[in-house]
């Protein structure tokens, strides 16, 4: 990768691409990789917090706990290396980026390699599946504990935090993001956080929530109904129901995100709901929530067996209320194959 990028050296600074590439999970580092003709080395530059966890969980890394700072002992590292040219990842703060281009100035020139190592993380490896299928697992044995909380008059606040103790009960490191319980006209807010309000006694309920299990991510929703559900409101839910369905059924290799994305739209566009899907159809999802490839309008990127994408097609109607559907998908050798377990009939409570 080094040499394809054109540089000696890379930088890396995302701490979700560390865990990756190293199995560090600290909330600061840097890990150095330099390569020459005899292939990649690593190094994990670690503060003194991290002394033992770093030892643990570094492999094939190198490990030197700065005395001053990160960055500084690794542009050390680097003009000792005689690298010429450092890649360095676009998230790394402009203050640092400063730092670093202090340090090394005339002697090497740094380049910028946005999502060279997220473009690596797109493919799973069968362990990274396991992982992932455990975490969706998790989160959705937190539906039934959503169900048992949801009744008029419960703030949404308190149906979010039974899932979230019930999630760290289940062995949960935390959830993926903040949980999203959207209820009645808040259903209409697309990523609409759980708030104080109280659960309505009629409308639309948007759940949509994950969990990080073993550094793993996932992430679902499903939306319920209180009350009666009118006439307007099954068709609406049914119309979403359908398009996550057929944007589902377009995961295979050699799809594109684009067209993904499209046969969901398709759908809503020919319910007349067209308008009221303002947002793109999925993500990639693995250490991150939210990670590369963007299933999105327009979008090229051809889908490939080993990446985990979600299906989230959604509408949203200002005064109304809103549906959102959402399921974890694996592309395989033949298709896509739906990880999360959940119903999708639409549930009263
Ligand atoms: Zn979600
Ligand atoms: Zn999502």
């Amino acid at each position: 990768m080094l040499a394809a990028s054109r540089v000696d050296a890379l930088l890396v600074s995302h701490l979700p691409n560390i865990h990756y590439l190293c199995g560090f999970t600290g909330s600061a580092g840097i890990l150095a990789i330099r390569g020459d003709e005899r292939g990649a080395k690593a190094t994990l530059y670690a503060d003194g917090r991290y002394t033992q966890q770093a030892a643990e969980e570094a492999r094939d890394a190198k490990v030197v706990i700065a005395r001053k700072s990160v960055l500084a002992e690794a542009g050390a590292g680097l003009l000792r290396a005689k690298a010429k040219v450092v890649g360095f990842e676009t998230q790394l703060p402009f203050a640092s980026y400063q730092q670093l281009d202090q340090m090394l100035r005339g002697k090497a020139r740094l380049k910028p390699l946005p999502g060279a190592i997220e473009e690596l993380r797109i493919s799973k490896e069968a362990e990274e599946i396991e992982q992932i299928r455990a975490s969706v697992v998790l989160a959705a044995s937190l539906f039934q504990t959503a169900l048992s909380a949801i009744r008029p008059g419960v703030a949404e606040n308190v149906v979010a935090g039974e899932m979230e103790l019930q999630a760290r009960r289940a062995g949960a490191e935390k959830m993926s993001f903040d949980t999203i319980v959207a209820a009645g006209l808040r259903s209409a807010l697309p990523h609409g956080r759980a708030s104080s309000q109280a659960i309505p006694d009629t409308g639309f309920i948007i759940l949509d929530w994950g969990v990080i299990l073993a550094g793993y991510c996932s992430d679902m929703t499903r939306t319920v109904h209180a009350g009666h559900v009118s006439a307007d409101h099954r068709r609406m839910y049914q119309a979403v129901l359908e398009a996550q369905m057929a944007a589902v059924a377009a995961v295979k290799p050699g799809a594109t995100t684009g067209q993904v994305d499209q046969a969901a739209r398709k759908v809503l566009e020919k319910a007349g709901y067209g308008a009221y899907f303002t947002h793109s159809t999925g993500h990639g999802v693995g250490l991150e929530v939210h990670e590369s490839p963007r299933l999105a309008k327009g979008q090229k990127r051809r889908l490939a067996p080993g990446t985990v994408v979600t299906v989230e097609p959604g509408i949203y109607i200002p005064g109304e209320g809103g549906v959102r559907i959402e399921d974890m998908v694996l592309v395989t050798d033949s298709g896509g194959e739906v990880l999360t377990p959940t119903t999708k009939d639409l549930i009263t409570v």
